[in-house]
């Protein structure tokens, strides 16, 4: 018996293999769990062939920016997991490219509205419309993916960190909201890891060597170790928790700006 044998899994946020999302999506196929992905019509094609390699064929194209398409999103998910569904990763975020770097001053009305609307409400519509399908599932998990730049400043991630501020907020109420009903909301707050969107992030290598001189572990995090904090949060193993951001990064979270380098056993 696996941990999730018999789960009904929608995972959001597959772009290629080296998204979090398909990290997380292989990780929770290995744990038994059965899987739906929802994608950008633009990754359509490319979405589908790596649903195969983990005995799936269900992907749903839908852009997070229109309405319709979300809940028509839904009511395949609906018809494809017979009105149920388990769990339900959101590892979706977007900002201009021009807006992740420099001064945060310099933040557009419009590129302002489209990286909160992306990033962060496009998780509070997601879990209005899982709801029902959880609910028919005696209870559900749903799992967002954030970073320490919501909490405290990260040079050059600007919007971004303003729109996981967002996300970590909504996190909060949602669990607040679903909790009576067994449905349980949590985030994962990933240490960097190399992806296309992370490529976008004007001082992103910067934070990578951060964590790989400074954190308590001394060493950067693999996409895997996010999958398998997903894992945890997606099983019943963690059933009594709700509304928590787990930090997935090393320890580097707990530091305050650090101004040198963490010494090695070895220095010590
Ligand atoms: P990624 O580019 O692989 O994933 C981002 C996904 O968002 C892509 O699949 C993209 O298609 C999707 N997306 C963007 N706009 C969309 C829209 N309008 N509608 C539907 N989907 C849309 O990059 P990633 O690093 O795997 O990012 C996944 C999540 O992890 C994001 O929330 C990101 O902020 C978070 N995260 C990443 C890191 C990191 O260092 N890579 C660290 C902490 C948190």
């Amino acid at each position: 018996m696996k941990l999730l044998d018999g789960k009904k899994i929608l995972i959001s946020g597959v772009a290629n293999q080296k998204s979090i999302a398909w990290a997380i999506a292989k990780c929770l196929h290995d744990a038994g769990g059965q899987l739906a992905f929802l994608c950008l019509p633009s990754n359509g094609r490319r979405v589908k062939k790596l649903a195969q390699q983990l005995c799936s064929d269900i992907v749903i194209e839908c852009d997070v920016r229109n309405d319709s398409q979300i809940e028509q999103a839904f009511k395949s998910v609906d018809s494809a997991f017979q009105s149920e569904l388990h769990t339900l990763v959101h590892s979706i975020a977007y900002a201009n490219i021009a807006e992740l770097g420099g001064e945060f001053l310099k933040v557009s009305r419009e590129g302002w509205g489209l990286a909160l609307e992306i990033s962060a409400y496009s998780l509070v519509a997601f879990s209005r419309y899982a709801r029902p399908l959880m609910n028919n599932a005696g209870g559900g998990s749903i799992i967002a993916l954030t970073y320490s730049g919501g909490e405290r400043v990260v040079p050059g991630y600007n919007i971004m960190g303003v729109a996981k501020a967002a996300l970590n907020m909504s996190i909060s109420y949602l669990a607040y909201d679903l909790g009576p009903e067994n449905i349980r909301v949590n985030g994962i707050s990933s240490g960097p890891i190399i992806t296309m969107s992370s490529m976008m992030v004007e001082d992103f290598n910067n934070a990578l060597e951060l964590t790989s001189k400074h954190s308590p572990m001394l060493r950067n995090i693999s996409a895997e170790e996010v999958g398998n904090s997903a894992l945890y949060l997606a099983s019943d193993l963690s059933s009594g928790l709700t509304g928590e951001i787990i930090h997935v990064d090393s320890g580097v979270s707990i530091l305050m700006a650090p101004s040198k380098a963490h010494p090695t056993p070895m220095e010590r």
